[in-house]
């Protein structure tokens, strides 16, 4: 990473939005990258027009997915996907590399307005519990990577600590964020979606040193002493100081990500890397859906047909597609 360091320059004054910034502290050992989405998030969550709690959560989900899925060295898909008992049944987030960004949600809507009505919106408790996967998907070819984790009522940032912790026993810290501000526009204020997020990982030289606290004894026997290890100093400190990140810094136009890392990590020296953009598109084409479409029984499609076509409006970017029943047919 280090052979992608830019010269030292003053930290831009405003957020440059879609965007992820890697950055380094190496007094600390920690790695990690800020996320901030504007418009990309906005064309997302405004598309669906989900009650504004779905979107909330969606664009945490698309802020976390972007966090872990840009740092792919490869050619692939990262997918995050929800299934639980909540209000908000599925969330689906699709990060293309090297930029391409897609989401929906499917929810029970009388639940949210439910839960809405009762002030239950917290995105933990709109998800309730089931599990959390996440998948790599490098082609047809390759095999898949999935890592799977509990959801248990807390919300996605709990989530991801969770994963780390058990998948890959690196210690890490997130911090996500999402809200929406009103822009004047032609036609008066309009509210616009935003979103940002920070990852840090503790990756020191010494594996020894990743040491973390063992999970809670669970079903060990009563009187068991939890197996305690005092945490390497390093990562409290940064750990700690992710914590303080407040949610409007991370979504506020007026602190770049170059200023919250050094308002975070001056005093240790923080080095910021090559930026990559990101934008809001969906993977769908006219051409993909009729390939799914012929991949039905002749039997299956005539059951398709309403009002002499074949309509298939997509989940992720709400375009549709309508097919004459003779467009498609068997070669
Ligand atoms: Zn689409």
């Amino acid at each position: 990473m280090t052979d992608m360091a830019i010269p030292v320059r003053a930290p831009a004054a405003h957020s440059a939005d879609d965007t992820i910034l890697p950055f380094g502290v190496a007094a600390l050992d920690l790695r990690g990258r800020v996320v901030r989405l504007g418009d990309a998030i906005d064309d997302i969550l405004t598309r669906h027009d989900y009650p504004a709690p779905v979107s909330k959560l969606l664009g945490e989900a698309v802020v976390l997915t972007v966090l872990l899925g840009s740092t792919l060295k490869f050619e692939g898909r990262f997918i995050l996907q929800t299934k639980s008992d909540g209000p908000v049944r599925m969330v689906v987030v699709d990060f293309a590399t090297p930029d391409r960004i897609r989401a929906c949600a499917t929810f029970d809507r009388a639940r949210v307005e439910a839960a809405i009505g009762a002030g239950e919106t917290a995105t933990g408790a709109l998800m309730g519990r089931g599990h959390l996967a996440m998948t790599i998907d490098q082609g047809p070819e390759m095999s898949r990577y999935q890592g799977v984790v509990p959801l248990d009522g807390g919300n996605l940032e709990v989530a991801a600590h969770e994963y780390f912790r058990r998948s890959e026993q690196i210690p890490t810290r997130v911090r996500l964020a999402v809200a929406e501000e009103f822009r004047a526009g032609d036609d008066g204020l309009r509210r616009h979606w935003r979103a940002g997020g920070i990852l840090a990982q503790f990756l020191p030289r010494a594996p020894e040193r990743m040491r973390v606290p063992d999970l809670d004894p669970g079903d060990a026997p009563p009187g068991t002493a939890p197996h305690s290890l005092a945490e390497d100093d390093a990562w409290v400190e940064g750990r700690s100081l992710i914590d303080t990140v407040e949610d409007l810094e991370l979504i506020d136009p007026a602190v770049s990500s170059e200023r919250l890392l050094y308002r975070l990590f001056h005093e240790r020296g923080v080095r910021v890397f090559r930026s990559a953009e990101l934008r809001a598109q969906c993977s769908c084409s006219r051409e993909g859906v009729a390939t799914m479409l012929k991949s039905f029984s002749r039997d299956d499609r005539a059951h398709m047909v309403e009002n002499g076509a074949i309509s298939v409006t997509c989940e992720f970017c709400n375009a549709s597609y309508r097919f004459a029943p003779d467009e498609i047919s068997d070669q």
